[in-house]
């Protein structure tokens, strides 16, 4: 499962960033995530949940920020909104449109103590 690794990813890093600060434990771990990043959040946080058991993260609560899709067309050179990969040009009909926002997947903070 994709958002296993992803969560499991996410634990590592905040753990070893606690362990520098020599944390006990890992209240919040804000994330940023792009719509088009093709990650389903209730799946992450079901993944989350079950990983960070017996680790830093364990009962740490997730903070999601959804980042909209955003694209440039290189026709018109609009930007314009994108909710999926296969994107057509709202103003032009073109088809080259370049995805500009909406792929992050980012710890933007994390609350330790
Ligand atoms: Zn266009």
């Amino acid at each position: 499962m994709h958002e296993m690794s992803i969560a499991l990813n996410i634990i590592d890093i905040v753990s070893s960033q606690a362990r520098a600060e020599q944390a006990q434990k890992i209240n919040q771990i804000e994330l940023e995530i792009g719509e088009l990043a093709g990650i389903m959040i209730d799946s992450l946080e079901f993944c989350f949940e079950a990983a960070s058991k017996n680790t830093l993260a364990d009962g740490a609560s997730l903070s999601i920020i959804r980042i909209p899709g955003k694209g440039i067309c290189h026709h018109c050179h609009n930007e314009i909104d994108v909710d999926n990969f296969i994107t057509v040009c709202p103003n032009c009909g073109g088809f080259g449109v370049e995805i500009t926002q909406g792929k992050e997947l980012k710890i933007r903070s994390i609350n330790i103590d």
